[in-house]
């Protein structure tokens, strides 16, 4: 069951418009259910996630991405904090001004690459993916097995994991991918939403 149909589902048990988009009301009723938890059947279904915001480092993040991928961001953030694994939400929105600084590097200006994707072709650029960093104490972890059990979570939440990707292994990064691009390639998808972007039409609107 994805987020939104679970969110529907609480929505409908609260005699609220099931519309799937939650309003304060129905993150306020959540996060009573859960903490109260009063109704238990339907809280144990919902991410601990969607009850809130959570660590400020991370929420300057989740701010640049579509509404739509904020409460995944912050659910794989408290899901993993249940296992006990610390992660901060540490990548957002990328600019095409910014794709391009960093396509840059290890071509035009010195360093190593670091990117394949100039501007408009990573979906860092529109908003649906987010790198996360985990950390130990107040420490930055490049590395860390943690991240595969972190890849894991956010599949199971329904987000395409980086760490599954064939030629370039990116065990940080997350997307949500709209429904229209169900089944579609990378390719396709990033065209039509560089389509949008320039149209100014909604990147979750069918
Ligand atoms: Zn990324």
């Amino acid at each position: 069951m994805s987020i939104t149909d679970l969110i529907k589902e609480v929505q409908a048990t609260l005699k609220l418009v099931p519309d799937g988009n939650p309003g304060p009301l129905t993150w306020g009723a959540i996060h009573q259910r859960i903490v109260v938890g009063k109704t238990a059947a339907v809280a144990a279904k919902v991410p601990v996630a969607i009850s809130g915001s959570v660590d400020p480092r991370s929420e300057e993040s989740i701010a640049t991405l579509q509404p739509e991928v904020r409460p995944y961001a912050r659910a794989l953030v408290q899901s993993a904090a249940e296992i006990g694994i610390v992660i901060k939400i540490i990548s957002g929105l990328r600019t095409y001004a910014e794709q391009d600084a960093l396509y840059a590097k290890g071509r035009t200006v010195a360093g190593s690459k670091v990117t394949n994707a100039r501007g408009g072709y990573s979906n860092h650029n529109f908003g649906v993916a987010f790198d996360v960093g985990v950390f130990e104490g107040s420490s930055y972890k490049e590395e860390s097995p943690k991240y595969k059990a972190v890849g894991a979570l956010g599949v199971k939440l329904g987000l395409e994991w980086g760490g599954n990707w064939k030629s370039i292994v990116d065990e940080p990064h997350f997307m949500f991918r709209p429904a229209w691009a169900a089944g579609m390639s990378e390719s396709s998808m990033l065209a039509e939403l560089r389509r949008r972007k320039s149209a100014g039409e909604g990147f979750f609107s069918n």
